[in-house]
């Protein structure tokens, strides 16, 4: 028996993923069943490489199959996967998205509305706190301290809905780059701003999410308030220009 890092209760933990499955799922190339891309680099000796894995990232010991399945699965998870991700999409809940290219400087950007604000953001809250928790080491950039892990799994045992300011999400897109990224997932990095603010980076499937580690008093940047996730269930994500991706791949893989 060990201790679920969710309920904090001594149970028999099961093999919990980091990343859920279907976003796994999303990422397969339609002619090449089952196989994604996990960049990795390794600090010390700068060495990067691309390797090619079968399935996701596990952990043993963290979760129990309650919070696992019940918790973060059924209330957050599901909602993710109906809405966003996988073959049997419900178009009830699936986010309207509109283009649009700001006359001024040529960037484009979509606004995407029907979002539930609520399970999106604690689904979202639910990976960076999987990955903080985690030893694996995909993951080992992923340190939120003790205080953030503290109030994240207490937002998750307990569905707090945080405001949009707390813990904000920012997505940008590589899809109109000539190389999406897709089938692409990276090692999640961290960031460090200029205000004192830990950011982290998840790279999936051509979407970047950024999550800011602040309170709820810290302000945030004007940039930063005005494209996050919304509690009215909006969203813009920035359509990343092309040759950005490459810009990006050389500072995740030469570092
Ligand atoms: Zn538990």
């Amino acid at each position: 028996m060990k201790k679920c890092r969710l309920c904090l209760k001594e149970k028999k933990l099961i093999k919990a993923h980091i990343i859920p499955d279907f976003m796994y799922s999303g990422l397969k190339a339609e002619d090449d069943k089952n196989i994604f891309y996990e960049v990795t680099y390794d600090l010390e000796t700068d060495k990067s490489k691309p390797k090619k894995i079968q399935t996701g990232e596990f952990d043993k010991n963290i979760l129990c199959s309650d919070c696992d399945n019940r918790i973060l699965g059924s209330n957050y998870e599901k909602y993710a996967q109906k809405s966003m991700y996988g073959k049997n999409i419900d178009p009830k809940i699936a986010p309207i998205c509109k283009n649009f290219k700001n006359p001024n400087d040529g960037s484009e950007y979509s606004v995407c509305t029907n979002i539930d604000y609520g399970k999106m953001k604690l689904f979202l809250l639910s990976l960076l706190w999987r990955s903080s928790i985690t030893d694996r080491k995909l993951f080992k950039e992923v340190s939120l301290g003790e205080k953030h892990e503290e109030r994240i799994r207490k937002i998750l045992y307990e569905e707090i809905i945080p405001s949009e300011l707390e813990y904000p999400i920012l997505m940008t897109s590589f899809m109109r780059t000539d190389n999406s990224l897709k089938n692409i997932i990276t090692q999640p990095k961290r960031i460090k701003y200029k205000n004192g603010i830990n950011g982290y980076m998840f790279l999936i499937d051509s979407i970047q999410f950024m999550f800011f580690v602040n309170s709820p008093n810290h302000r945030m940047p004007e940039y930063v308030t005005r494209t996050i996730m919304k509690e009215n269930g909006e969203m813009t994500i920035l359509h990343l220009k092309n040759g950005k991706e490459l810009e990006f791949l050389k500072a995740i893989l030469n570092k």
